[in-house]
This record gives C-alpha cells, structure tokens and sequence, in this order.
C-alpha cells in the first residue's frame, strides 16, 4: 500500500466563551486547526487532525502545520502508511523538530492502519475494549466564587474531575483559590491545578507550603528543571505538560523525580506513535497521565479517547474533551463524546471519525 495523495484543510474553531490561563496572562477566543486526508492506492483513506492550543501557549502554531506537511508531503508519497514506526523516522529526517507538525499526519496513517486491518485504534494500540474514559472539566481562571461556579455547571454535565486554572503573581489569590476550590468541591470530585507554568519556584514553594490541599498540582513552573526544583520541596503531587516535547523530557522527568504523573498530548509529542511509547514508559514507571490532545475538534479529540482506553485504570487519570469547548463542530455527532462524564472510543476500524470533506471548505493544500 502506497501514500498517493495528502489533501490539507484549515478550520477556524471559535470558542464558545474567551479562555484565560496562566493567571489571566494567556486568552484564547479561537483556535486554528488543520485537517489532513491520506489517500493511498488500495482505495483507502485515513484522517489526522493537528491544532495547537493557540500560538502563544506552545512553540506551535497553526500555519506551522501546514507548512511543515509542504515540506514533508513529498517525501511521504509512496510510502506505506502502515509502517508507522518508518513514516516518523522519515519525517525526523526531512524535518527534524517540530513535533506537532507531524502529529496529524501519523493520525492518518494509524487510521489507514486500523482499517486495513479490521481493527479499532484502542485495540491497535493495545487495549482490551472500548473502555469508557472518565473526561476532565477546564475550570478557566477567575476568583474562587467563579471558578466553584464553573465547577458547579461542569458537575451539571456530568463531570467529576476538574482541572482549574490557577497561577499569578498574587500568592493570597492563588492560596484563596486552591483552598475554596479544594474544599467545595461536590462529594466524591477530584481536582488539579493547573498553573500553566504561570509560577516562579519561590512563589510555587510559598503557596503549595501554605495550603491544606494535598491535590495535584500541574505544571506549577515554566522549565523542567524549575519544576523538578518545586517537586523536591513540596508535599503535592506533580503533573508535568507544556515541559514535555520529546521522550528524552520525560526520561529526564523521572530521572530528576520531578514528578509523579504527566499529560500526554499527541499532538504535543508528535502524534499516537510517540504518545504510545511515552504512555508504555508512564505505565513502566508507575506515573498517573491524563491523555489528551492539546486542541481540535472531536477527530483529535477521539483519536487521545483511543489511547486512554487502552491504558491501564491504575495508570490513567481522566481526559479533557477539547470539542466540548467549541462553538462549531466539523464531525457532527462523531467519535467520543462527553456522556455523563465519560467518553467511550468508536469501535469502527481506525479513529472511527470520518469527517465530510463539504463540511471542511474547499482544501488548502493537496499533494500527489
Ligand atoms: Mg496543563
């Protein structure tokens, strides 16, 4: 089986309300995502999606990605999409970095994968059934009342996991913040507090040192070596995400014992193939992951659903449907989506998403 075509769309995907993170430093109002179709000579097509939180949360973005597949696509066609561990290895080579780059092309491929072969991608990837996955809200930054409100909406809809934006220069605000949301929380709800690299050590020893709660909190500094700093000098335990890039960071992670779980964001890594092989390390190591995508539609969103289900419960914390956040839906009704604070992946061969190409626009890009 031969790549002949790679056919590239981009969508604006509005959010329902403006997002704040990172101590009201980051705000998003829509995100840029790209849609990738693989085409190949035996007829059978695979889909990947790739979109970027928004360009200042990461060092990726979404014109990024499109350039990246021009200068990748040629190398791609007449490769065998099925080979995964091979078409990443020839991506490194003509284009060494920029991961999120890659992530909707080896999407595609591991959907073609799964439908050659019969199989969904939970089973591909390992699992043992269509596991039903706990979804986790995003409590957007505000004060404590606000964020207890958003809470109180999400429990509405179902979810029992909450990740709440905390983080700033104001160390009473955040305390205030961790201590109402800790001890208001609906009985039997959990909660991580996501600082978006918004802390300084010294400010995350302060506050994590002044507070009751003993939940987790995620990526409280900006390096992996600041992180690993705060790790070693609080009682909380420590997710890790925006540090994370390569499966060297994650080795170092654990080297330093700078954490005690991470975020597993294909798109952040790469797509499922290095996702795959950090969340078969995290199991290894006994670490905790929520497995998500940084951003997108129900495709990116459903295609993390797939890795999730196939990891061990013990190993697994819950996942963030991004698609939930969205003003608009590209894949109507498709792929896993929020039932009751759970998300269940297709059991189709492949994603089991396929969006309607009349509903993406006219293409950006097609290479053959
Ligand atoms: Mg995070």
């Amino acid at each position: 089986m031969k790549i002949t075509r790679l056919t590239v769309y981009q969508i604006d995907l509005p959010l329902n309300e403006p997002y704040y993170l990172s101590g009201g430093r980051l705000k998003f109002e829509k995100l840029d995502s790209t849609f990738v179709r693989i085409d190949t000579d035996e007829g059978l097509s695979g889909w990947g999606e790739g979109c970027p939180w928004g360009h200042t949360y990461l060092p990726a973005h979404g014109p990024g990605i499109r350039a990246g597949i021009e200068t990748l696509a040629p190398a791609l066609i007449g490769q065998d999409p099925r080979s995964l561990d091979h078409i990443n290895r020839v991506m490194d080579v003509q284009l060494p970095g920029h991961p999120y780059v890659k992530s909707p092309i080896d999407m595609a491929c591991w959907d073609i994968l799964g439908k050659s072969t019969g199989l969904p991608l939970w089973q591909l990837l390992g699992g043992n059934a269509a596991t039903p996955v706990a979804v986790n809200s995003s409590i957007s930054t505000g004060t404590p009342d606000e964020m207890l409100t958003l809470i109180q909406k999400a429990a509405a809809k179902g979810y029992t996991v909450h990740s709440a934006k905390v983080g700033g220069t104001d160390i009473d605000m955040d305390i205030a913040r961790i201590e109402a949301i800790s001890s208001n929380l609906p009985a039997g709800h959990k909660v991580t507090f996501d600082v978006n690299r918004a802390w300084q050590p010294a400010t995350a020893i302060q506050v994590l040192n002044s507070v009751t709660a003993r939940d987790w909190v995620e990526q409280p500094c900006e390096t992996l070596d600041q992180c690993a700093h705060v790790a070693s000098r609080v009682s909380n335990p420590i997710m890790l995400d925006e540090c994370m890039h390569s499966f060297q960071d994650h080795l170092e992670a654990w080297q330093r014992r700078a954490c005690e779980g991470v975020k597993v964001k294909p798109n952040r890594v790469g797509g499922l193939t290095r996702a795959r092989q950090i969340r078969d390390f995290g199991v290894s190591v006994g670490w905790q992951m929520h497995i998500e995508d940084l951003g997108g539609s129900a495709l990116a969103d459903t295609a993390a659903i797939h890795l999730a289900a196939s990891t061990p419960e013990a190993n697994r914390l819950a996942s963030w449907l991004c698609h939930y956040h969205l003003s608009v839906d590209p894949v109507p009704g498709q792929g896993a989506r929020n039932q009751n604070g759970f998300a269940t992946p297709p059991s189709a061969p492949g994603l089991g998403v396929t969006p309607n190409p009349t509903l993406l626009g006219d293409p950006v890009a097609t290479y053959a």
